[in-house]
Parts: C-alpha cells; structure tokens; sequence
C-alpha cells in the first residue's frame, strides 16, 4: 500500500477572542497529509477562502444556530478548490475540475465526492460561488424577496450596503422597482453604491459617530416612511431606522454585524424599539443562509446569467495569501472590504 503524502498548511482555531480577533486566535500550523484517495473520494487544493462574519460570531462559547466552532479545529468555512486526485469510481468529476467545498482553512484536503459541487467556470467566475452565487447571495436574494416582499415605488433601506449581501440587496431592491436607500461606511463606499450599483442615496454613517438621533435625522432628510429595512448591522443605525417605519413596514433581521466583536456575548443595551412596530404594524424576521439552501440552484440558474452578462455587479475584495486569512477577517469586520471579503492563493 502506497503511503504518499503533501505537506498542509492549517489555520488552526486555538483560543475564543474577548472582543475583536487577537494574533492567539489562530495558529498556523504544518501538516502532512495522506494524498492516497479512496472509494469516492476527492483530494482538492484550495484556491479562494471565503472570509464570513459568521466566524466571529460561532467564535463565540455559545449556541447560535448550531454550537461553537471548537477550538484546536482547522477554522471551517467554503472553499474553492481545484480537483488534483479522485478515485477511480468518481464520476462526473475530473481532475482540474473547480469544486465549492466547505473544506476551512487548509491548503489541501481530501474529502468524500458528496461534498463538493461542481462549478463551472465558463458560467461565472469560480470565487463568485463564495459571494454574489454562493451564500451571501442566497442570502440576500431569499431574505429580500421572502421576508422583505419589495414592491415597486417602495423605499428600502440596507444597512452594511457595500459588503457581500448588502451590495446585492441594493442590486435586488432596485431590479424589484423600489427606491432604495443605502446605509455604508466611508465616501468610497458611499461613491460605490450609488455609482456602481444604483442606490438612489447612499449615507455615509461614520461622520454620525454611531448616534442614532443623528442617523435618524439624516435618514428624515430623505424619506418619509421606510417600507423594507434589510438590516445587516444592527445597533445604532437599526435603532434609527426603526424610527422612520412606514405603515406595514417589514424588517429583515439579516445580521448584526457591529455587535460581533464581543457585543453578542455582552449586548450594548440601545433604546427599546418595539413600540415602532406597533404603531406601524410592522414586521420584524430573522433569516438564516441555510434555511434556503435546498433553493440554491434556483437562485443560480437566475443570478448567474446577471453576474455573467454585468447587471449584477459581484463585487469582490481579494486578498492575496494563506497566511493572510486571520487579518482578512479581522480587517473584513473593521469594514475594510468592498463586496465579498475572498483570500486567495495566488
Ligand atoms: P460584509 O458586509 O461584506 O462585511 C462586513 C461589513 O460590516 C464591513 O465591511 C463593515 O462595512 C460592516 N460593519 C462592521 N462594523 C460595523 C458597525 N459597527 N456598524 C455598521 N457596519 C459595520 O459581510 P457580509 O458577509 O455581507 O455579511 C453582512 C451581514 O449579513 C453580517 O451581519 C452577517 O453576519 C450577515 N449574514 C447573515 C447571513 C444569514 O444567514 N442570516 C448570511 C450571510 C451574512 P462598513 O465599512 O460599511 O462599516
């Protein structure tokens, strides 16, 4: 029996962060993995990490929607990979191949045929399955059109608008015939939503220094009534919005991202805004990635021909390098990336 093996590179998760990610929380470690593949198995290496928020928060020793990622475990997450080896009775796979698997933060790993989708890369480019095609614009895409319910002529408003789902909610909300307002951080980001992706006003948070009397006065400026809040940020900027509701409004619960560098486990406590949906009669739903997952071809066989063709613009932030995946997430929760936060091995 033959024992062949490559040297592996893991970013190992070794110690829970108090507040945002410290250099303890990972260590890069050196591996040699058997290259042998068995019955049904595929043996991929890693071209393009997906860098997620949801990190951070399953860093967290609780429960969320599933357990904590343990520690002393290489970080999970999706992977684009090429196929380098498979066994004999693999079908409908080559080597060269590009496969999506959600194979974490290592170089190389083997694992079953099962697990990987097939992609392919005449339709889109290939890091496009870690962003606008993969989760956050599943994401995106089902909790805009299922749990926000845009009509023409509406107003939308989107927090955490250039990233990853908010640059395709603003997309989404505009194709659906709404006005879409869209909140982001930094002129540039400002410059990019209206520009690129065709928010009809972009508001620049930071210079209101996190005051949701400020925000909400801007907001004011602006519209009379918000019919769809798309919240991907939750705290101060949530807390405006709440207060410019418009009759039937619906809120989407997506995420809360300013809360993730220790806030879950230790909330800032912002004013109570419940009352709002009372007298508006709004509705307010969380929505999770995974709870759409059985509807992701449906998603790409629409959106792909919209990346391919340039009317949907997939926006990506890459960062070359391995050894960059911890900085990448630590700067992706900082804001430090526009669209989809990708690391990748040149
Ligand atoms: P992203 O928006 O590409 O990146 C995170 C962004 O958060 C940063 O670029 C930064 O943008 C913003 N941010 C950080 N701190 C902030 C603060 N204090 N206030 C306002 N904004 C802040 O990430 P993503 O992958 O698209 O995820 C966006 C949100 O959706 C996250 O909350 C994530 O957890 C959630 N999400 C949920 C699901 C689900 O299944 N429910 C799936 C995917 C993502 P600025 O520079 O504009 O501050």
């Amino acid at each position: 029996m033959s024992t062949a093996s490559r040297t592996n590179r893991q970013w190992i998760y070794r110690r829970r962060p108090v507040g945002p990610i410290e250099p303890d929380t990972y260590e890069l470690v050196t591996t040699e993995l058997a290259t042998d593949v068995g019955r049904g198995e595929v043996l991929v290496a890693a071209r393009y990490f997906s860098v997620d928020p949801y990190m951070r928060i399953q860093q967290a020793a609780r429960n969320t929607w599933e357990a904590p990622h343990p520690l002393g475990a290489v970080q999970g997450g999706a992977v684009v990979s090429r196929v380098i080896a498979k066994g004999d009775d693999v079908l409908g796979i080559a080597e060269g191949d590009w496969v999506l698997a959600y194979t974490g933060w290592q170089e190389l790993a083997r694992c079953h045929v099962s697990q990987v989708t097939r992609l392919d890369p005449d339709a889109a480019p290939v890091s496009t399955a870690l962003g606008a095609l993969g989760m956050p614009g599943r994401t995106a895409w089902f909790g805009l059109m299922e749990a926000g319910r845009p009509r023409p002529g509406e107003t939308l408003v989107v927090s955490g608008a250039a990233g990853a789902v908010g640059s395709l909610v603003v997309q989404f909300g505009k194709r659906a015939g709404c006005r879409v307002l869209a909140i982001a951080g930094g002129p540039d980001k400002c410059r990019f939503v209206q520009g690129e992706l065709g928010a009809d006003v972009a508001i620049d948070y930071r210079p209101l220094a996190g005051d949701a009397a400020r925000i909400a006065a801007e907001l004011a400026r602006h519209t009379s009534g918000i019919d769809v809040y798309f919240d991907n940020v939750g705290g101060p900027i949530t807390d405006a919005v709440m207060t410019h509701l418009a009759r039937r409004a619906r809120v989407v619960i997506c995420g809360q991202v300013s809360q993730y560098d220790g806030g879950l486990d230790a909330p800032a406590l912002g004013p109570r805004f419940l009352q709002h949906l009372l007298f508006q009669r709004a509705t307010i739903k969380g929505v999770l990635a995974r709870d759409f997952t059985h509807r992701m071809d449906e998603y790409v066989r629409l959106a792909a021909p919209w990346v391919k063709d340039g009317t949907l613009v997939a926006k990506e932030t890459v960062v070359d390098g391995f050894e960059k995946l911890p900085s990448a997430l630590a700067e992706m929760l900082k804001g430090k990336n526009v669209g989809k936060m990708i690391v990748r091995i040149p």
